[in-house]
């Protein structure tokens, strides 16, 4: 398990509320153009011209969306950028601006804020975004940070839900059930780290799936490549919940239905192994497991040649007319009712 390295503790009273501010946000960098005034009046300026604005938020609390015993606080910071700027690129925006909302009990020191916020600093500068604000204030119990991401777009490449045909094809990027299953093998240690605190996992070949769970990617090289390749999907949405309910949504929003091949769904080998290890379905995984922050999109028929064989984009089914419903073709050719459980229900399954 991860060991606390911050044997400093300063606590948060030292530095009252403003130096607390100033301290945490002092090394970041402003690169955007669009933004005019940052953190240090009452609110942040910024200046889109002619584009179209994205605006998202995401609220993390403590033991319901994450558990510190096991996620270190810089994987915390990066992961939480990563969830807004993932819903960003999923309406094929540019990310360009955060502000960062935190709530934090004195059982935390200083140190363990700077952990969080070099997380943060680091994906605002691999993702080339700006911090433009937050708020701080204290909690009584846990930790909470609500980030809003802010992205550009202009009108006409905007990619909602909404807008997928009969007969276009899903494709999902990248592979599926990582982070569920990472978060399967980590909880596991959390226990097995009660009974022995002595004992050191050797957790190497689990290295992929726990890295999908604790530091993701958002997918901004899926919409640079998407621009390349001269490919404007016709609904695109990001996989937070699970691919059930994350293509439910583009078949309830577009009015029609859809038909995924069990066989295509993209696996990595790590995801086979650890659900053949805990004797569970790899396809129940990939449909209700969550996190993954891929995107899943639909494109026309006529886009096919243009991301035929890139390994990045898999073609995993059809969108239908909406009466057939929504179907999962399994191995055996079976066609069997796609019925959306969303990740937090399956601890309830068995
Ligand atoms: P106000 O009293 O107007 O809410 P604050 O004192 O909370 O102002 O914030 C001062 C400045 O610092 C503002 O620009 C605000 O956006 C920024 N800020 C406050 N908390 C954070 C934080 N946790 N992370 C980043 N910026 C922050
Ligand atoms: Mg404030």
């Amino acid at each position: 398990m991860i060991e606390d390295k911050n044997q400093q503790r300063t606590a948060l009273e030292k530095l009252g509320e403003f130096g607390l501010i100033d301290h945490l946000t002092k090394n970041f960098e402003i690169n955007q153009k669009s933004t005019i005034k940052s953190i240090g009046d009452d609110a942040a300026v910024l200046d889109f011209k002619s584009k179209q604005l994205v605006v998202t938020t995401d609220l993390l609390v403590e033991h319901v969306h994450f558990d510190l015993s096991y996620v270190p606080l810089k994987h915390l910071g990066y992961k939480a950028v990563m969830v807004n700027l993932s819903d960003v690129y999923a309406m094929n925006a540019s990310a360009t601006q955060i502000t960062i909302s935190i709530a934090v009990s004195n059982r935390f020191p200083l140190e363990a804020l700077e952990e969080l916020y070099a997380g943060i600093e680091t994906a605002a500068k691999i993702y080339d975004i700006d911090v433009i604000g937050g708020d701080t204030t204290s909690s009584t119990t846990g930790l909470i940070i609500s980030i809003t991401a802010i992205g550009e777009i202009d009108a006409k490449d905007v990619i909602y839900r909404s807008g997928a045909k009969p007969n276009d094809l899903v494709v999902v990027s990248g592979d599926i059930g990582a982070a569920y299953m990472g978060l399967q093998v980590l909880e596991r240690e959390k226990e097995v780290f009660k009974v022995n605190p002595k004992n050191q996992p050797d957790l190497d070949h689990y290295a992929y799936i726990i890295e999908r769970q604790l530091k993701p990617e958002a997918r901004r090289d899926i919409i640079e490549l998407l621009k390349k390749l001269e490919v404007k999907p016709t609904s695109m949405i990001d996989i937070s919940d699970g691919l059930s309910s994350e293509i439910m949504h583009i078949c309830k929003q577009s009015e029609v239905g859809v038909a995924i091949y069990e066989n295509k769904i993209p696996l990595d080998p790590q995801v086979i192994s650890a659900c053949e290890e805990f004797n569970i379905d790899s396809t129940t995984i990939a449909l209700n497991g969550g996190e993954d922050y891929e995107l899943l999109m639909t494109i026309s028929q006529e886009d096919f040649p243009k991301i035929k064989g890139n390994p990045n984009l898999t073609v995993i089914g059809y969108i239908t007319e909406k009466a057939r419903g929504m179907n999962l073709i399994t191995r055996d050719e079976q066609s069997v009712p796609i019925i959306a459980k969303g990740w937090n229900s399956l601890e309830n399954q068995e």
